[in-house]
Parts: C-alpha cells; structure tokens; sequence
C-alpha cells in the first residue's frame, strides 16, 4: 500500500494520531485502506477515551445500558424459580453449572424440597443424586442442607431480604445475595458474574477486577433503579453478543460507545453469523443488518 508520507505526517499531526496510522492521502490506495480506516478509527476511539473525564464516562455508560435496554427489552433472571427461597436454592446450583442445566434439575428438586425445613431435613444422599448433574454436587448439598437449618433456626424457615444477613447464609456470597435482592425482593442490585466483569472491562468502566469493588464503581455510574435491569442485559449481552472469545464486534449496538470494538470481526456479515440466542433477529434489525 502507498502512503503519501506528507499528507500522512499532516493528517497525523492534525488528529493526533500518530502517522503511521494515518488515513493515506493516496486516491489508488483506497481499495486497500479499509482495514487501515479501521485502525484509525480505533485510534481515535483510544485518544478520546484517554482524555474522558468522570462526567463523560457516567453519560457514557448510561447511554450504553439505554442502548442495551433496546437491544434486551425483555431480559431477565435465566433461573427458573417461584420463591425467594427456589432462586436461592437455584443460584447455588448455578455455580460453576449453566442455567440451562440448573432449570433441567430444579423442577423435580423443588416439588420434593418445598420449604426450608425440608432441606435442613434433608436425605444427604438423595439430595446429592438429585443434583449431581449440576456439578459438586457434595459442596451443593451442603450449602443447601446449611440454608435449610440456618433458615429454620435463625429466621421461622423465611428467607431474609437484606444484603448484610444473606451473606451469612451458608452457600450466599454476595453475588448470589444480589441475585435473590432484585429478582425475588425487587431491591435494585449489581450481580457481578463472569460475564458482567468482563463486559464492564471491555467498555473501560473500570480495570478493577475485585467484583465487589466493581459492583461499587458501577454502582456510582448507573442509577440504582436500573441496577437490576442492568446486571440481567449486560449478561444477556455477554452471552450473545460480546463472547469472550470472538465478540460479534460488527453487528453490535453498542460498537460507537465501546472502546474494544474491533476486538471481534467487524465485517458485518461475519459478526452477524456470531450472535446467538432467540433475539438474534432484532439484533440485527437495530444495527441494521
Ligand atoms: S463492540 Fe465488540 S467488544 Fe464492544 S461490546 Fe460490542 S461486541 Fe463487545
């Protein structure tokens, strides 16, 4: 490819941007300066991103949950449950395990262990067998039998709606806490899971990587109302769109705000081919593909 180096130096001087990534000056280059555009255009994104001050990262973020309200307007808790209680008894399961898999197990759990007194009475082994195919299934079975006679002793069986006391539940740690909060008790929470730590990394809402330290930042970025919401379509997003692996950077709504677009194919077609799940369709639509 032929680059003017004067026109090169001078578009970078301009921008900013450093020159050898300059748009080329050269009309016959323009076939070949697509992925070159790309760059620059990354480039770009990088220096405005570097200079944003914390009021710019609030409207942001802000912006970017608004656009993931579009794209997951029914996006909610994959768990199947009924009761405070089956959600938590679900989100135990949920550990290390898909949510698919934990719904697979959960009805047959749920119509033979109703109540918390139920747990803490517990057959050991037959609690095990039953929810053996979620994994660990020996630690599980702790962690509910745990539940069931903490519930019993401590509470009359009733699961409590704060933060502070079902963190000292056997088998709750503060990510599941949030889940039970703003799915069964509608107190707004951030759950903090694999998919929201790597996603809020991506956007560059933070570096930390400690998740209660993330839920506070992101805490202080987003309304609380719209903590709940926020939490089910940033993982809705990260298991649909943004994939750890190959995000579908060019068929995502959210590409003019995010910092590592580009990360994934940005060829329209080919990241099209990467989103899953049964919103795929309106996906598309809203990018216009
Ligand atoms: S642009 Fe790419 S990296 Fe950014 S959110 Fe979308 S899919 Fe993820």
């Amino acid at each position: 490819m032929r680059v003017s180096k004067t026109s090169a130096a001078a578009n970078g001087a301009e921008s900013g941007i450093p020159a050898a990534t300059a748009v080329p000056a050269d009309a016959t280059a323009e076939a070949e300066s697509a992925p070159v555009a790309g760059t620059v255009a990354r480039v770009r994104k990088a220096n405005k991103r570097a200079k944003e001050t914390p009021t710019g990262l609030v409207r942001r973020a802000r912006r970017m949950n608004r656009e993931l309200a579009l794209a997951f307007p029914d996006a909610h808790c994959e768990l199947d449950f009924t009761t405070p209680l089956e959600l938590a008894v679900a989100t135990i399961l949920s550990a290390q395990c898909t949510d698919v898999r934990v719904n697979m197990t959960t009805p047959a759990l749920f119509s033979k262990y109703r109540s918390a007194k139920d747990y803490a009475e517990a057959n050991r082994t037959e609690l095990e067998e039953m929810i053996r195919p979620t994994g660990f299934y020996r630690n599980k079975a702790n962690s509910l039998i745990g539940l069931g006679q903490a519930l019993v002793e401590q509470y009359d069986g009733v699961l409590p709606n704060k933060l502070d006391r079902l963190v000292q539940l056997p088998g709750i740690g503060r990510k599941t806490a949030n889940v039970i909060l703003g799915n069964a008790f509608g107190v707004p929470g951030i759950t903090v899971d694999t998919h929201f730590g790597r996603l809020v990394r991506r956007w560059k809402w933070t570096d930390e990587e400690d998740p209660v330290k993330v839920e506070h930042i992101v805490g202080d970025l987003i309304e609380r109302k719209e903590w709940t919401m926020l939490s089910h379509r940033v993982i809705f997003h990260g298991r649909r769109v943004c994939h750890a692996r190959k995000p579908a950077c060019g068929a995502c709504i959210l590409a003019k705000d995010c910092p590592s677009y580009g990360l994934g194919p940005t060829d329209p077609a080919q990241a099209a081919a990467l989103i899953k799940g049964p919103e795929t369709e309106h996906l598309l639509e809203l990018v216009g593909l």
